[in-house]
């Protein structure tokens, strides 16, 4: 069965005036904030690190808790800055455990994130955009037009609120526990792989990465951290030498005429232009591969010839290659390959020394697995409210 929960907004009119959020900001902003509020610069190092402490470490969400932090300057922080979370509109948890939450951020828009519970990890996905510009064939977001880029705070919020959902904070317990696991944190990986192309917000997924790989911030390391892209390539380099995380590139076809088709921003940096990129990557090694994404579709890509080209095009890269079965959406131009086609495929591919586990769809009874996100929201959260109300 999968669960889905409405969670109330707050009332309106609960807040007057608009408030910074403390989440995602850097350290350099957050001290400025506190020189405007008269805190003394021999103070505000440590202000700053007592306040990345109780936001990042301990998920803070209300100033009164920060006992260390003298009473009146609490009342002070508490006047000028927030610690929310995006606002949930529903959260889904499927039968495999994996959980997507509808965000709605501050102008009304929405964007999608989900977590994936694995026995020994827990990878979260997240969205750097509402929407996206580019129009890849066979995903949904796709088919949405841009509204927006999302704020170094909204995309370091969908972790913070995931973590409170899931109950990944220092003592804290885990409201609903099906299928997390095991281990101690919850949350040990984080892809930007959700709504949008990250590296067309550079600047501000850049910054909340800090955030996340920081040691007194989220603290999740640099190589737990993926950013994916469908090969902006003159950003290549840049996320490298500025975020270096690893890499993940939504190749999905072998040649020219067929990528151009797929994944159109191909026209504009070519296969070979992406992996010359991919082999100048910074800090490219066999312990840092990059993943090529290859996604499954039937007729379209998956014949052996092409899965033979594959190995052959990455054969002097550093690379992990993840094939995806396609995950149809409504009114998709694609199926997705026959299984027995994915695993001769496979072969191939293993067979030239590629340890791929075909990535096996998460979470498609809630529509979160890659490619439907934000796909039939409205519409089933009208349906379900239906449903609920009689
Ligand atoms: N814009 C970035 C990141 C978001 S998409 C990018 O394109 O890489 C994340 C991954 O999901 C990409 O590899 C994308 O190609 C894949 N994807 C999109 N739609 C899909 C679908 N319907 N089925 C399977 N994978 C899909
Ligand atoms: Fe955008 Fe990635 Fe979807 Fe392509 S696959 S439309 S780049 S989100």
């Amino acid at each position: 069965m999968t669960a889905t929960t409405f969670i109330d907004p707050a009332p309106p009119g609960a807040e007057t005036r608009p408030k910074a959020c403390l989440v995602g900001m850097t350290r350099a902003a957050l001290a400025e904030r506190l020189d405007d509020l008269g805190v003394p610069e021999r103070q505000r190092r440590m202000r700053v690190s007592q306040l990345w402490g109780w936001t990042y470490v301990r998920g803070a969400t209300d100033f009164e808790l920060m006992t260390d932090i003298a009473k009146e300057l609490r009342g002070e922080l508490a006047a000028h800055f927030t610690l929310a979370r995006p606002e949930i509109v529903t959260e889904q948890v499927s039968v495999d455990g994996t959980r997507k939450w509808l965000l709605r951020l501050a102008d009304g828009k929405e964007v999608e994130t989900v977590y994936i519970p694995e026995e020994d990890r827990g990878t979260l996905c997240i969205s750097s955009q509402v929407g996206c510009t580019l129009n890849c064939t066979f995903c949904h977001t796709g088919t949405q037009r841009l509204v927006r880029n999302l704020s170094t705070s909204e995309i370091v919020g969908q972790i913070m609120l995931a973590r409170d959902r899931i109950g990944d904070w220092p003592g804290a317990v885990p409201p609903d526990p099906t299928g997390l696991p095991s281990g101690e944190r919850k949350i040990t990986n984080v892809v930007l792989m959700g709504m949008g192309e990250p590296l067309y917000n550079f600047d501000n997924v850049r910054d909340a990465c800090a955030i996340v790989a920081d040691g007194d911030g989220l603290s999740i390391s640099r190589r737990r951290l993926t950013l994916s892209t469908s090969g902006i390539v003159p950003e290549i380099p840049r996320w490298g030498e500025e975020a270096g995380t690893m890499l993940a590139i939504s190749l999905h076809a072998v040649r020219d005429e067929l990528r151009d088709e797929l994944v159109p921003i191909n026209k504009k940096w070519p296969i070979a232009e992406l992996l010359d990129a991919c082999r100048a990557y910074p800090g490219l090694a066999n312990a840092k591969r990059i993943t090529f994404e290859y996604v499954m579709l039937k007729g379209v890509n998956d014949s052996i010839a092409d899965a033979k080209a594959l190995v052959k095009l990455l054969a002097k890269i550093p690379a992990k290659i993840n094939l995806i079965p396609f995950n149809p959406w409504p009114g998709a131009p694609y199926e997705c390959s026959d299984w027995e086609q994915i695993e001769k495929f496979a072969e191939v591919v293993n067979r030239a020394g590629y340890a791929s586990p075909v990535r096996s769809p998460r979470g498609r009874d809630i529509m979160a697995a890659c490619g439907q996100l934000k796909s039939t929201s409205l519409k089933q959260r009208a349906s379900e409210r239906l449903a609920a109300s009689v």
